[in-house]
Order: structure tokens, then C-alpha cells, then sequence
């Protein structure tokens, strides 16, 4: 009761004719989503505001998730993006899921629609129309995958499901993390479609594309997911990291002469699929993009 309290005060009344959105996750501050969105909106005229909820900076324990969202919702927003660490807990405190986010068992975006609570997961959807804008229709053939945590999940599901991936290698060093993800896949879209690579080196060499999932790369992980001899000039390679955008990965695969795709596409599709989520709009893409880079690479 204390903390609906709280809750609510902290969430902003809504304007007339305005639609509100927001971002509930942990250390979200420095995200360029709420510029993203509401410039996105301004462009189109409509009115949008978008609010940033960390749960850290506002003091608000991990069960709380539940409050948070019975009030944004009696406030009247139009729906949440959701990241790191509810995408998977919110599902269970939602009324129904499209069909990806109910494969995957995750959500990224929550859409309040008559008084339900619909989860999507538009990391899955914006993996794969980045992919198809940056390397085109061609199917994606077998693929090796470096990293099978919460974005590798949403990567593979894309690969597998939305692009026709023939088959998926996984390598990761949890083994755990491999395993949970091969057997939701394998469930999903048969076995014999996933493999697992303990030798990521000798497995490059039967694949036609590289995809790093992990965190390496950025600032804080520097390196490369695999050794650089492993990229092979017939190899397409993606990286899902985008700061920096060029990572040690796909500037090795450039010098290799590889057709390469940077993390920019899943980071600015997710968001053009959101925004259709909560306005009921197309967003233009190639605007969103251009907002994506005002920014810079800033982390
Ligand atoms: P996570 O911590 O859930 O999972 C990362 C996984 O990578 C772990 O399982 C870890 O064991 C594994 N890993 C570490 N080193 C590896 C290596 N050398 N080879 C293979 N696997 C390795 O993190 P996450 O949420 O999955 O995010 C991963 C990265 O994806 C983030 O750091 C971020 O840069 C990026 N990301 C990008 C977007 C986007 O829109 N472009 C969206 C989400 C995440």
C-alpha cells in the first residue's frame, strides 16, 4: 500500500490528447529510447511522452514490478518497453502474448490494450528486420552464434523462426545458458536445426555466418568473441553490440572482406516496432535511424 502510494505520485499525470509511454528496467538512464520515441512522434504530430523508470535510481525493489505496472496502467499509459532484469519476469504479470514473445518466454514491450496487459517482444522483430534491411532476403543459411544469454535468445528465435535460418550453432561458456536455449529451440523448430559447438573455431568453418551475441566487444568486454583467423571472407558476420559500433569482431571481419551488419539495426527496429505498438503507426525507419545516431556512440 506504502509503495502504490509512492508509486503513483512518481508517476507524471498525463496530458489531454497526449499518449504516454515509458522504460522500466535498471540502470536505464543513459538510454537514448525516450529521444527515440518522442521525436519520432513529434515528426509524425503526435504527442508523445516517454518516461524513464529505474528501478534503482527511484529506490524500488524487484517485486515492486507488479505495482509499477497496475499503476502506469491506471494512470493511463499507452504501454512500456521492459529490459534488463524483467523480461522474463513481467510475462507472468501479463494477460496474453503475441506469438514471439510467448516462444521466447520473454517480453520487451507491453502494450495496456482495454484493460489488458499484452506483452510482444520486438527484440525478436527488430533482430530480424535489421537483418533483412542490412544483408537483404537471402536466407541466412547455417550460423554460428557467440553468446546465448537473454539477446541471444531473442537473436536465435529471429534467425530460426523469422528468417529461415537452415541450422544454428550455439557456443557459449555457461554451458547452462547453452543448454536452456538449445532445448527451447529444439522444442520449437525441431532438432535437428540446433547444434552446440564446443570448438567455436572448428565450427566457423561449416557455417556461412558469424553472429556475436555476447557481450564482448564493448568498452567494458574488449576483445573479440572468437579468434579473428576463424572469419573466413565467405562468412556473413552481425554483432549486436552497439557501443562502439565497430567492434574489434567486425573490424576484423571488414579487413577479411566480409559483408558485415553492426548492432545499430536490432537497437533501431525494436524501437520503429515499438512505436507502432503504442501509437498504432508505422514509424519511418530511416528517421529513427538518423535519431539513433544524434546521440553518437555515448556509452
Ligand atoms: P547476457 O549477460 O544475458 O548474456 C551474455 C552471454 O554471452 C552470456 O551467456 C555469456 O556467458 C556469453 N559470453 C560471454 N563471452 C562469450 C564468448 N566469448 N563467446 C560466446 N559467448 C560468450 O547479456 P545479453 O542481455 O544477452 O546482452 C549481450 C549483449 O548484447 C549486450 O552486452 C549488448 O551489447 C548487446 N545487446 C544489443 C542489443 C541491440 O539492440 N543491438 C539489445 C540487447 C543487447
Amino acid at each position: 500500500m506504502e509503495f502504490c502510494l509512492k508509486a503513483q505520485s512518481d508517476f507524471p499525470e498525463i496530458r489531454p490528447g497526449w499518449l504516454m509511454a515509458g522504460l522500466l528496467g535498471r540502470g536505464i538512464l543513459q538510454s537514448r529510447t525516450p529521444w527515440l520515441q518522442e521525436h519520432e512522434a513529434e515528426a509524425q504530430g503526435l504527442q508523445l511522452g516517454y518516461a524513464l523508470f529505474d528501478f534503482t535510481d527511484r529506490g524500488w525493489r524487484d517485486q515492486d514490478l507488479e505495482s509499477v505496472l497496475a499503476a502506469a496502467q491506471r494512470a493511463g499509459f499507452a504501454g512500456f518497453n521492459v529490459t534488463f532484469p524483467f523480461k522474463q519476469a513481467i510475462v507472468p504479470l501479463l494477460d496474453g502474448l503475441s506469438d514471439g514473445a510467448a516462444a521466447i518466454g520473454a517480453v520487451n514491450t507491453v502494450a495496456f490494450v482495454d484493460g489488458r496487459r499484452i506483452g510482444h517482444n520486438t527484440d525478436v522483430t527488430g533482430f530480424a528486420a535489421g537483418f533483412r534491411i542490412g544483408f537483404g532476403t537471402a536466407a541466412p543459411g547455417r550460423v554460428l552464434q557467440l553468446g546465448c544469454g537473454g539477446a541471444g535468445s531473442a537473436t536465435a528465435h529471429a534467425l530460426l523462426g523469422n528468417l529461415g535460418a537452415e541450422q544454428l550453432v550455439l557456443h557459449d561458456p555457461d554451458p547452462a545458458r547453452i543448454e536452456a536455449l538449445r532445448s527451447q529451440l529444439a522444442n520449437l523448430y525441431g532438432a535437428s536445426r540446433v547444434a552446440i559447438a564446443d570448438a567455436p573455431i572448428s565450427a566457423a568453418q561449416a557455417v556461412d555466418g558469424l553472429l556475436n551475441a555476447s557481450p564482448v566487444g564493448m568498452a567494458k568486454y574488449p576483445g573479440l568473441p572468437i579468434d579473428a583467423a576463424a572469419i573466413q571472407p565467405r562468412h556473413w558476420v552481425a554483432d549486436i553490440v552497439y557501443f562502439p559500433l565497430e567492434t574489434a569482431f567486425l573490424a576484423a571481419a571488414r579487413q577479411t572482406g566480409c559483408r558485415t551488419l553492426d548492432g545499430s539495426g536490432m537497437a533501431v527496429h525494436q524501437a520503429v516496432d515499438a512505436f507502432e505498438i503504442f501509437t498504432g503507426r508505422k514509424a519511418d525507419h530511416e528517421r529513427m535511424r538518423a535519431s539513433f545516431f544524434v546521440f553518437g556512440e555515448d556509452k
